[in-house]
């Protein structure tokens, strides 16, 4: 026996002891999660230092990779299921999420088409929709789940582009002389995800048009339209805009009315970018948000940032799936079926041919929280964010640079001895790495008309009011001590 190499999968008891202990060290970790520090404390390389450089020639029991978990991965952690991970935009994954996702990984589906998967495929379409439901978007937006929102996006800039069909790309490509030049326009707030899609899709940098926003960081429509006109007297082909619904530096929120009004009267895809704010149109008072997002052709909202989905989810829904399909559709022979004619097969509607079962954990958090329990966590967060931003306000140390219409506050801190933004923006670099470098709190930054900028999110599934308490005494704790440095 001893030489003889076991050829199946481990023994299904031996998955059931460890899975049962697996399953309690993530407990655990979740009950004991404000005992870890937010960021590690460690340089670049430690962890690849633990590592042995060449791959394992024999097998180990699971046990002994379990251990290192604790050795190895925990030191290199920085934990964004704590309360006090205020940085980015954070994404929590939930109880339910993640048993949800650890049913996926079981299952092992691969959604390409409706028979190599019904119920994964059924189930996504029924969450998009139900998700629909929940924000109010109008029934004739079509859903599909990619991994981000960067691919989502890209998918739309492709979609807007096969819209213009004409020009023939899918048959001739970009490199066709009789085609013009592709203009592509967001705000200078948009996300870097835009700008990524079209470079991928062979626009180009100088396809891009960034289009000047106002005081409040908005997108202003009349430099829209006067960018689009100059456009057109050019040469160019104006094809896509992309609006924004919460931008990453501020959450921001672009005119989408009037910026889809201009779209309309010139013939141009209009989408709409809201990967972490939109699901908080499910808040009867925050509706508002999305308030012209009907006349978009297409929207991009990401369940796995504020909606406590385990990383990945993200949702694009079009108007024009037709589209989308004609941008990407190849069958070849072995992957037709005969259901094709009455089924989505997702494959058909972007890049990936394999696809996860994403949808099961989608559905267990839907189903766990339900539109109240989605709704009381966005409302507190909400409050919270409004809360922590009148301590910044009644400060005679403090200022805010940006409005706060969800719960992501932009400030500095303004020692009267210190006058230029130089002096500022030094300070403030400085004030943000001594909180981060306590790891009781995690912030990230900015930079708004050229001032360094700190951001504070609360948008994370453990965070309650005793957590902001405790960042804004921390604040202005490494405020007194870095002024009286
Ligand atoms: C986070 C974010 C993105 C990028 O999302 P990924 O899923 O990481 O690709 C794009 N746009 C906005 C507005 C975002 O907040």
């Amino acid at each position: 026996m001893k030489d003889t190499i076991n050829i199946g999968d481990m023994p299904v008891e031996e998955f059931r002891k460890y899975g049962h202990e697996l399953i309690d060290w993530i407990a655990d970790y979740l009950k004991n999660i404000e005992n870890y520090s937010v960021l590690p404390n460690i340089k670049p390389g430690d962890i690849k230092k633990m590592l042995p450089g060449n791959p394992p020639e024999k097998g180990e029991p699971v046990g002994n990779i379990l251990k290192d978990v604790e050795k190895i991965v925990m030191p290199g952690m920085t934990h964004w299921q704590h309360p006090n991970f205020m940085a980015y935009f954070n994404s929590t994954a939930s109880g339910a999420g993640i048993l949800g996702e650890i049913l996926s990984a079981a299952f092992n589906t691969n959604g390409m088409v409706w028979k190599s998967a019904p119920s994964s495929n059924e189930i996504e379409e029924v969450t998009i929709d139900w998700f629909r439901q929940l924000i109010g978007l109008p029934e004739n937006f079509w859903g599909i789940i990619y991994d981000t929102a960067s691919v989502s996006s890209m998918h739309a800039i492709a979609s807007a582009r096969e819209h213009k069909q004409n020009l023939q790309i899918r048959q001739k490509g970009m490199i066709n002389k009789a085609i013009p030049r592709l203009r592509l326009y967001a705000s200078e707030h948009a996300h870097s995800s835009i700008d990524k899609g079209a470079l991928t899709l062979g626009i180009g940098l100088e396809g891009i048009r960034k289009i000047s926003v106002d005081r409040e960081f908005k997108m202003i429509p009349g430099e829209l339209e006067k960018a689009i006109e100059e456009d057109k007297k050019n040469g160019w082909l104006p094809f896509c805009v992309v609006a924004t619904i919460g931008t990453t530096s501020t959450t921001s929120i672009d005119p989408v009315k009037e910026i889809a009004a201009i779209c309309k009267k010139e013939n141009i895809w209009l989408h709409v970018d809201a990967a972490h704010a939109g699901v908080t149109a499910m808040v009867p008072e925050m509706k508002f948000i999305l308030d012209g997002v009907e006349n978009a052709d297409s929207f991009v909202v990401n369940p796995h940032k504020w909606m406590f989905v385990p990383i990945d989810l993200s949702l694009l829904y079009t108007k024009h799936p037709e589209t989308l399909k004609s941008a990407f559709s190849l069958v070849h022979e072995y992957l037709k079926t005969s259901e094709d004619s009455s089924v989505h097969n997702y494959m058909d509607y972007g890049i990936q041919l394999g696809r996860r079962f994403r949808s099961l954990k989608f559905w267990f958090v839907m189903r766990y929280f339900g539109k109240e329990g989605l709704v009381a966590r966005y409302r507190e967060h909400l409050r919270l964010g409004k809360l922590f931003a009148s301590w910044i306000d009644e400060s005679p140390n403090f200022e805010r640079l940006a409005p706060v219409p969800f719960s992501t506050i932009c400030f500095r801190a303004v020692p009267t001895h210190l006058r230029t933004d130089d002096e500022l923006n030094e300070f403030n670099e400085k004030l943000m790495d001594k909180i981060n470098s306590t790891g009781k709190l995690f912030l990230s930054h900015t930079k708004l008309n050229g001032k360094f900028t700190i951001r504070l999110v609360i948008s994370g599934l453990r965070t309650e009011e005793k957590h902001v308490k405790n960042a804004w005494e921390l604040i202005k704790q490494c405020y007194y001590e870095q002024q009286s440095k």
